[in-house]
């Protein structure tokens, strides 16, 4: 039995990594201050032995821990509306936050992940995307608190490693949906399921034919701790994400059939520096980690619907 911990386990992909590392037989304790996550999502492990929430903001100094095994990096609100509803808590949890488990993971020589994003490419001007390109990233729109953020995180992930031999795990999520994400949270999946089950007009921003790459939270998971447990010398950073590309008209248009919704489709302003396109290139995961994405949107949408039927 391992002694873990995930911060933001009580957001969408780490309570599902939390089920995943529990079900395993490990001991996890959750670092989350709930700013975006619930306890709704950790609810069913409240009564385990091995299960503990530490209500607490990454940004401030972390706790004493008699020993840990594994540090989950996940603390940070994902959605661009949480994000940039207070921006500068989101750079200081990129970065000050993963300073604080940076520091964490020293003390007790543990392996820590960072949950890195496809957001560190920017508005991509390399399509698809693959590790090695460096980005396009405005240093100072209303996306950079995230972005610069996440790479600034990346930056201070890298330099333990080099500087004091800190056992690093860096992973690029691309988008990822399925159940227990937030149905007000605003990202686009959960935005279109809810619109289409209430009847109302599908939001679409800008002409809709912007792209993103949609990975089931499962697949996902299975990606996250394959790279946790994989060779010491695999430090990343590695993509992980569905490559399978769709236009948000397209995600619309399947939003709708599959919901038999009477829904129009309503055109929005598009929000500033919001990427055109993004694709992973998954060749790395796929030969270092032995991981490619098993569920296709056609079937994760149906789980997904299903779940937000229960939140109506
Ligand atoms: P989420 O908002 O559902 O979960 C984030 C969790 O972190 C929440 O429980 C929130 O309360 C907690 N949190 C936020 N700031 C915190 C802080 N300062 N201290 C303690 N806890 C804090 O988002 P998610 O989709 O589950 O994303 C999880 C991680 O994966 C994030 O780091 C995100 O950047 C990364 N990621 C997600 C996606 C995606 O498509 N979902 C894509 C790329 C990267
Ligand atoms: N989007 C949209 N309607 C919505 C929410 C989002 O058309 O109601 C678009 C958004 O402009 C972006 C894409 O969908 O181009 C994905 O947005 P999301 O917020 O889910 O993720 P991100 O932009 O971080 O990839």
């Amino acid at each position: 039995m391992k002694q873990i911990i995930v911060t933001g386990g009580a957001g969408f992909i780490g309570s599902h990594l939390i089920d995943q590392l529990l079900a395993q037989g490990n001991h996890v304790s959750c670092i989350d201050n709930l700013q975006t996550g619930s306890r709704e999502n950790i609810e069913h492990h409240m009564q385990s032995e091995k299960f503990t929430l530490i209500e607490q903001d990454i940004i401030n100094p972390l706790p004493a821990f008699e020993h840990i095994d594994e540090i989950y990096n996940l603390a940070c609100a994902a959605s661009p509306v949480h994000y940039q509803a207070d921006p500068i808590h989101t750079f200081k949890t990129s970065v000050i936050g993963a300073l604080n488990v940076l520091e964490l993971a020293k003390q007790h020589n543990a392996k820590v992940l960072q949950a890195s994003t496809s957001e560190v490419y920017g508005d991509p001007l390399v399509h698809p995307q693959p590790e090695s390109y460096l980005g396009h990233v405005n240093p100072i729109g209303i996306r950079s608190c995230y972005d610069e953020g996440k790479r600034g995180a990346e930056t201070v992930f890298f330099d333990y490693a080099r500087q004091y031999n800190t056992k690093i795990k860096v992973i690029r999520i691309f988008n990822t949906y399925g159940p227990r994400m937030d149905p007000k949270d605003g990202r686009v999946v959960s935005n279109f399921i809810m619109q289409a089950l209430k009847g109302e007009p599908l939001t679409i921003f800008g002409d809709g034919k912007q792209s993103r790459s949609f990975c089931y939270v499962n697949d996902l998971v299975d990606g996250i701790v394959k790279m946790m447990n994989s060779k010491e010398e695999v430090q990343g950073p590695i993509n992980l994400g569905n490559p399978h590309e769709f236009t948000m008209l397209e995600l619309a248009e399947q939003v709708v059939a599959k919901t038999a919704s009477g829904s129009p489709l309503r055109f929005h302003p598009l929000p500033s520096d919001d990427p055109k396109q993004r694709q992973p290139i998954i060749d790395k995961a796929k030969e270092l980690l032995n991981w490619e994405p098993t569920i296709q949107l056609n079937q994760g949408l149906d789980k997904t619907i299903n779940y937000f039927r229960t939140k109506l």
